[in-house]
């Protein structure tokens, strides 16, 4: 089957933890970028308490993520320790199953918040963490701040055998891609996707078709995934943002994502529907 990954429903998400932890996974962090833990097959593995205690003059602060059956789920924040290094996020997301990816984009996004929210954004008192929600609460005007998420669409424009494709002048030479955009306060999430078809490349679209959703941790953004239909107009490319687009036959793409991201699985599931084979 041609599906997107289902749900996760082995994980639990939750703020405190039960009194007794028989089994944990540490995820440790440092700004934006992950602390690597490899296994003999050199293999990404979460931290175990064992790793935990000997990095423990570099810790921070921890943060209860939730549980994977009887697994305890934690964020570390650390600072820099002997014997402890880190890649950037967007450098290895690609490389975890889902499951994993969304674990470690949790325990980045988690880390993220505490730190950047331990002052009132209203009043500018000493916040304190929230009793029962991940928040993080003014005791002087009582505003809780909880962890930021920022909507974007991304979509994939079609027009019988021809996707819409395009280059942001920050991708790789050559790479081609769906056309994203962040979704605006008091705008529809078809809203967007309309707008920002237009402002990026010029055209209309109709026939808007969800398909599923990526969180995307850099550093905030949860993508909402599309099919839409061409309807009119010519490409007019938005010249600061993006560098090319193009409409190409599905038999003849550019270089494109990886298979980790929501942008290949859209392209891959419009030429699954066209009936092209896929490459694996
Ligand atoms: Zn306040």
């Amino acid at each position: 089957m041609f599906t997107w990954p289902e749900p996760n429903k082995s994980f639990v998400s939750a703020t405190t933890s039960s009194e007794t932890i028989d089994k944990a996974w540490y995820f440790l962090v440092k700004g934006s970028e992950i602390a690597v833990n490899l296994d003999a097959q050199e293999r990404w593995q979460p931290f175990t308490e064992m790793d935990v205690a000997r990095f423990s003059a570099a810790e921070q602060g921890r943060h209860f993520l939730g549980s994977m059956g009887d697994i305890a789920c934690f964020a570390i924040e650390v600072n820099d320790s002997p014997g402890l290094s880190f890649s950037a996020l967007r450098m290895v997301l690609g490389k975890f199953d889902h499951l994993m990816a969304g674990l470690v984009g949790r325990a980045v996004q988690v880390c993220n918040w505490f730190h950047n929210h331990q002052f009132c954004g209203k009043c500018g008192a000493k916040t304190i963490i929230h009793k029962q929600d991940r928040a993080m609460l003014c005791r002087e005007c009582g505003i809780a701040s909880y962890p930021r998420l920022s909507p974007s669409i991304i979509v994939l424009v079609h027009r019988g055998e021809e996707v819409l494709l395009a280059r942001n002048h920050r991708f790789p030479d050559g790479v081609y891609s769906t056309l994203a955009g962040f979704v605006e306060p008091g705008e529809s999430i078809e809203q967007t996707l309309v707008r920002e078809v237009g402002e990026e490349v010029g055209v209309n679209v109709k026939n808007l078709e969800y398909l599923g959703s990526q969180p995307w941790p850099f550093p905030d953004s949860l993508m909402l995934g599309f099919h839409a239909e061409y309807d009119s107009g010519d490409i007019v490319l938005q010249e600061e943002e993006i560098a090319d687009a193009q409409w190409f036959r599905c038999d003849n793409l550019p270089a494109i994502p990886g298979k980790k991201a929501i942008s290949r699985w859209l392209i891959d599931d419009y030429l699954h529907k066209l009936g092209i084979a896929v490459s694996p």
